[in-house]
């Protein structure tokens, strides 16, 4: 395979969601994978809606994720050369004026669509002559511009869907340069795709249709076309499409909620795959499982839940070093027995505050038998400890007082840690340390 050069081409208009970082993450893993490159373009020709905070935002939720782009450009810095393919398009007679207001046009549609036809435009403007453009600019008509498509199929070997024909004589005419000379998405893509020699366009299966149009316009400007994929797109769990109104499933919002970026990475291009679900503690590793060709036809369900689940899975296999610095910044001076104790009993990454009190103090213990306590305490073997400590001390307290299983490690626990559920108390036993452990059995705040 040649080596890829991928794109992903948000526009600046909103907050990225969870089904743009799914298509994002099929691009950058594609080029991970395959020794390649990644462009992040942004797509703000639109200038009422493109906004630089939103630019802001996406580059760093990408960087949350772990997205690092090798490139980006701005198509708002791009524009000459949309001139010049355009230019170049009505030199070789494939553009052609249209002077019918939006009013018109969707006239037309509706007349089309109660005669039962398809609401294609019909070409009208090809017949105009010079004069009658000439007649219409006088009475203060300016043109917007079509590309007229050759009527023929086109087909590509699609990376997700395999081989796939678009029918190009059912499609109107695409608008390529609007009445104000401003451009709609297809031909600035186009002309992009080409200038950067992008190698493979991976997106939504909403862009099938774009597709062959583009393949046309690729064509008419002498280019190479490119490796097109088309992955299926994520709903709701109730099956809504997603859209940037929907705060919560924004990365943003993801992100202020504490779950982890590769929980949310790895559950985006896993559901609605043949490959299960599952924790993986890199990009690399998620790099190595995602295929395009495991991508499933019909639409892929997000589920909140799943993606806790999967959070929480996340955080019980990271090593140390992947969490020590978020934890300092948490406030979390911890060491790697500390993470290896209490990584499995937690829901989030700030969840370890709890027990980093419970392991530093002071906390108040909760001693209900105080006899009990003052036995075990008097067991309490000397120091250092290590795993092994706390069955041997607890074997020796069951001998002495009797008890066994609940009764036994409750007490314990409850005095320990103060309350009645956590991490293995072998484990905790040592970052508690000696001193610490006999202050609690005796009741005092420590
Ligand atoms: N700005 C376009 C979109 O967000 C890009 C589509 C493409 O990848 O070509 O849908």
């Amino acid at each position: 395979m040649t080596v890829p050069f991928v794109r992903t081409a948000p526009s600046p208009t909103g907050y990225l969601h969870i089904g743009n970082a799914r298509s994002i993450l099929f691009n950058w893993l594609f080029a991970r994978r395959h020794g390649g490159r990644f462009l992040l373009r942004y797509d703000d020709t639109d200038k009422a809606r493109s906004k630089p905070e939103f630019a802001e935002a996406i580059a760093e939720d990408l960087a949350w994720l772990g997205v690092v782009p090798d490139a980006s450009i701005k198509q708002s810095e791009r524009l000459g050369l949309y001139d010049e393919a355009a230019a170049t398009l009505r030199a070789a007679g494939r553009l052609y004026p249209c002077y019918e207001s939006a009013d018109e046009l969707d006239r037309r549609r509706k007349r089309q669509l109660a005669r039962g036809l398809p609401p294609v435009y019909d070409r009208a403007a090809l017949k105009l002559t010079a004069a009658d453009r000439a007649a219409l600019e006088a009475s203060g008509r300016r043109p917007h511009w079509r590309f007229q498509l050759d009527w023929e199929e086109i087909g590509w070997a699609d990376l997700v869907r395999g081989p796939s024909h678009v029918d190009c004589a059912s499609l109107s005419d695409p608008v390529v340069v609007r009445e104000d000379g401003t451009y709609p998405y297809t031909l600035p893509s186009v002309v992009d795709d080409v200038d950067m020699g992008i190698t493979h366009v991976i997106r939504g299966e909403d862009h099938v249709t774009n597709t062959a149009v583009q393949i046309q316009i690729i064509q008419a400007l002498g280019a190479a076309v490119p490796v097109f994929g088309h992955h299926n797109l994520l709903t709701t769990a109730s099956g809504e499409g997603l859209s940037k109104r929907l705060g919560h499933l924004s990365l943003r919002g993801l992100r202020e909620s504490g779950v982890e970026a590769l929980a949310v990475a790895a559950l985006s291009v896993l559901v609605g795959s043949s490959d299960a679900v599952r924790p993986v503690s890199s990009l690399d590793e998620l790099a190595g499982l995602v295929d395009l060709a495991h991508v499933s036809r019909a639409p892929a369900k997000f589920d909140e839940h799943e993606l806790e689940a999967l959070s929480a899975r996340t955080l019980h296999h990271f090593e140390f070093a992947a969490v020590a610095e978020r934890l300092r910044a948490l406030g979390i001076p911890a060491s790697e027995p500390f993470w290896l104790a209490v990584r499995g009993n937690l829901d989030r990454l700030s969840g370890a505050g709890v027990w980093w009190r419970v392991v530093e103090g002071p906390i108040e213990p909760l001693v209900v038998d105080k006899a009990f306590a003052a036995a075990a305490a008097a067991l309490l073997p000397p120091e250092p400890f290590d795993q092994t400590s706390w069955k041997s001390w607890t074997q020796a307290v069951a001998a002495a007082t009797g008890t066994k299983g609940k009764a036994l490690f409750m007490p314990l626990r409850q005095a320990l840690t103060g309350r009645d559920h956590g991490p293995e108390l072998a484990a905790l036993l040592p970052l508690i340390g000696r001193e610490k452990a006999l202050k609690r059995l005796a009741g005092e705040t420590a």
